[in-house]
């Protein structure tokens, strides 16, 4: 797939001089609580209203979504109060039925981007629609899996097209619902800088009082746009209760987050910027000269291992590493999960060249 500008031509089209923000429930409940969020939310910085019509809940026996009905409503808040309109669309019956009833923006869940097969009948459905299209991550961190929904649907001649970032389903605790794994967008905006990124700090989260700091990391990576929920009774909400929160908060967030310029030509900042990265470029360097030191002793180890008939992985010998780094690291300032991302990757390639020269 090409990098195509056009693909972001939707949103540079409502020429805003903020991030876009679709905001809205979770689901979709009573015409009354519609209308009643969307009002609250007319004549802020909200430019799209969000609601789930159809809900792919995880259990059954859970709220399951109001069906088509909720579509009329979402009619009346475009009538009413000007905003676009969005939904989650899940299969090719959800595709006609939201085109029937003129929703601006469809949207394929976590669940859904998981399914080559429910993505390309989407797909299929949508071919060649004007409407914009935005493709959450799947729930597992696939950066394949994410921009294969995106292939599909450029290739079914839909050009108005965009990615949110929902966060990584975990079976490890953490204080996020779905883990952010940040360098996963941060990877997909470096190779497509044209598809606009949206983040859903309320699935990150699963926390309303994670939203604000949540959205404020997005924006400082560039971020072109906010998806969030929100409710006007949130503890009450007939699904996600605990991540909405009320539209007056809302705006609060809006009016407090920090928006980053992309750079400036301000001459301290570029003198300064120089600098460091000059300092930085040197260390680099240097990083890269010792681990090739590294890689050439750990190839010897490989030959006394070989002519010794020694196994290539000597786990005790790893683990004193690895403890020894993380404590040497903790006075560094240097936090525990880099320490074992770093050090497993180099364990890794030593382990390879090992296997090289042990099998030669
Ligand atoms: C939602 O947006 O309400 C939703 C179900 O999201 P996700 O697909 O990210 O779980
Ligand atoms: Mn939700």
């Amino acid at each position: 797939m090409e990098n195509k500008k056009e693909m972001r031509k939707w949103l540079d089209d409502f020429k805003l001089d903020h991030p876009l923000v679709i905001a809205g429930p979770c689901s979709a409940e009573t015409e009354d609580q519609v209308l009643n969020i969307a009002n609250q939310l007319k004549d802020t910085d909200v430019s799209a209203f969000r609601a789930g019509i159809w809900k792919p809940r995880t259990k059954p026996g859970m709220f399951e979504g109001v069906g088509s009905i909720g579509l009329k409503w979402l009619q009346k808040v475009k009538n009413e109060t000007g905003l676009l309109i969005s939904t989650e669309v899940a299969n090719s019956t959800h595709v006609k039925l939201a085109l029937e009833h003129d929703i601006d923006i469809l949207w394929i869940g976590a669940r859904s981007t998981v399914s080559p097969f429910i993505v390309q009948e989407i797909a299929d459905a949508l071919k060649g629609t004007e409407k914009v299209v935005l493709v959450k991550n799947p729930v597992n961190p696939d950066l394949s899996l994410w921009m294969g929904g995106i292939e599909r649907l450029h290739s079914s001649n839909i050009k108005n097209l965009g990615l949110i970032h929902r966060g990584f389903s975990t079976y490890e605790k953490s204080k996020y619902r779905n883990i952010p794994e940040w360098q996963i967008p941060v990877e997909v905006m470096n190779r497509f800088p044209d598809l606009p990124m949206i983040c859903d700090p309320s699935h990150i989260s699963g926390n309303r009082n994670l939203i604000f700091d949540v959205s404020q990391t997005a924006l400082d990576l560039n971020y072109d746009g906010l998806m969030i929920e929100t409710h006007s009774d949130p503890d009450n909400a007939w699904s996600d209760a605990s991540q909405q929160v009320t539209p007056k908060r809302l705006v609060e967030i809006m009016k407090d987050l920090k928006m980053r310029k992309i750079t400036t030509d301000e001459e301290e900042y570029q003198n300064n910027l120089i600098d460091l990265r000059a300092k930085i470029d040197v260390i680099d360097h240097a990083l890269l000269e010792n681990l090739g030191k590294r890689m050439k002793i750990s190839d010897n180890i490989g030959e006394i291992k070989r002519s010794n008939n020694v196994a290539v992985l000597q786990n005790k010998r790893w683990n004193e590493i690895l403890g020894k780094m993380i404590l040497e690291g903790e006075k560094l300032d240097l936090s525990e999960e880099f320490i074992l991302k770093l050090f497993k990757a180099i364990h890794q390639e030593s382990i390879n060249r090992q296997e090289k020269v042990i099998n030669k």
